[in-house]
């Protein structure tokens, strides 16, 4: 008897950034492909919801994801010119804190030798450029003038309109319970239904370990983190506007880590800010939406109120979830543990700006095993520290 042809060449299931961005790889080479999302088109139970997110190549966290930035950099402005929409507007990014921090020395380091154009601006200089921000003396600044912020949920649905449109399937509101491989595929299967492919790409960010319980899920952990929408002092607003704003991170004397990015448009609400690495609790991914408290808004704010005061204690907070790994570095990869289905998870709370990049990297792993990026680093069996070494 003849072998039965899958439905699909691949379905993507979870249609987050990295998703849907897999998606339309797929759909885009003539592919019969199918994304299955748990969630309506704009849920907010993920990662990728919301206004807006930063994109920066003088990236602190090292070198080995410089290639990657550079292929994503490119694939933002493809899909602007696709969707002939504004996915992007470039603001510029500063990056503050001591001249020895990990921000500011591992920045200026990967922008030297990956030849990222920037700057190193001392404390007046800060100031002088960008008067929203009052820094102490001994603060530096390394200045990227190409770092971008990007429209989140207006990349997100590009990507699946642009999919759609290239023939691919979508179903929102369906959950995927099961993943099981054979001889003729892989077939995906939920409450009352089931699909065959000849491969999965797994993009669930944070339910990873429902997945693939052995290989990634002990490399994971989702974490609840507040993100805050400040108000701005009336009299000050002109300097927070894109324009004189840039997207920053700026890191203080204990390393606490704080990025920030203006008003995704000008009359729209206040600063978007958030710490990185502080406020962090692990949690059951899309069970803990509790707002965060006066306490955790004002422990925020006590930390920029000096280096911005033109913001005011004021403002509004959401829960969100960042999947993080040890090393703070991405997982992507072919499974060891279900043949055919090939994987990213622990964007760690700086993936977005990488979708087009990981979105190419999972269709050409899906498609026939090889990546033309070597993500040797993204692997579940890298070194712990491997690249942030020579720092
Ligand atoms: C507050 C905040 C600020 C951030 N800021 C930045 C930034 O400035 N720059 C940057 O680069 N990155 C930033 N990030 C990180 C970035 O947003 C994430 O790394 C990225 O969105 C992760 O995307 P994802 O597609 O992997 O996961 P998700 O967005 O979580 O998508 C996974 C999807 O899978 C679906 N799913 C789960 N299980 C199933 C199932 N069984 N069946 C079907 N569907 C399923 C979920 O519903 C979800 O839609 C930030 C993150 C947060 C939370």
């Amino acid at each position: 008897m003849p072998a039965v042809r899958p439905t699909y060449d691949a379905v993507v299931v979870g249609l987050g950034i990295m998703g849907a961005s897999a998606l339309w790889q797929l759909a885009r080479r003539g592919l019969r492909v199918l994304g299955v999302e748990a969630g309506g088109p704009l849920h907010e139970l993920g990662s990728s919801h919301g206004q807006t997110r930063i994109f920066r190549r003088a990236y602190w966290e090292g070198d080995q994801y410089v290639p990657l930035l550079n292929r994503s950099y490119a694939g933002w402005m493809e899909l602007a010119d696709a969707t002939h929409d504004s996915i992007a507007v470039r603001t510029g990014g500063l990056f503050v804190g001591p001249p020895a921090s990990k921000l500011v020395d591992g920045s200026r380091r990967t922008a030297t030798r990956c030849g990222i154009v920037h700057e190193y601006l001392a404390a007046g200089e800060i100031t002088r450029r960008f008067p929203a921000f009052h820094v102490r003396d001994d603060a530096v600044a390394v200045y990227e003038p190409d770092a971008m912020m990007l429209f989140a949920d207006r990349a997100r649905l590009g990507y699946l309109s642009r999919a759609t449109a290239a023939g691919a399937h979508l179903v929102h509101g369906r959950r995927v319970r099961a993943l099981r491989s054979g001889t003729g595929g892989v077939t995906v299967s939920g409450d009352g239904w089931q699909v065959s492919c000849g491969a999965v790409v797994l993009a669930v960010g944070g339910w990873i370990g429902e997945f693939l319980p052995g290989e990634i899920a002990p490399l994971v952990t989702p974490m609840r983190i507040p993100v805050y929408e400040f108000d701005v002092a009336e009299s000050c607003r002109p300097d927070h506007l894109p324009g004189r704003f840039p997207v920053f991170l700026v890191e203080d004397s204990t390393g606490a880590l704080v990025y920030g990015l203006p008003p995704w448009q000008a009359g729209a609400g206040g600063l978007k800010i958030g710490f990185h690495n502080r406020q962090l609790s692990p949690v059951k991914p899309g069970a803990d939406r509790r707002a965060p408290s006066d306490a955790e808004r004002l422990e925020l704010w006590r930390t920029i109120k000096d280096v911005l005061p033109g913001v005011r204690s004021t403002g509004r907070g959401k829960a969100c979830v960042y999947t993080m790994s040890d090393d703070e570095g991405f997982y992507i990869g072919r499974s060891q543990e279900i043949d055919g289905v090939v994987y990213v998870s622990a964007c760690s709370g700086h993936g977005f700006k990488f979708a087009p990049g990981i979105g190419e990297v999972l269709a050409q792993l899906a498609i026939d095993g090889r990546p033309a990026l070597d993500i040797s680093a993204f692997g579940p069996h890298r070194a712990a520290s491997a690249g942030q070494g020579e720092r």
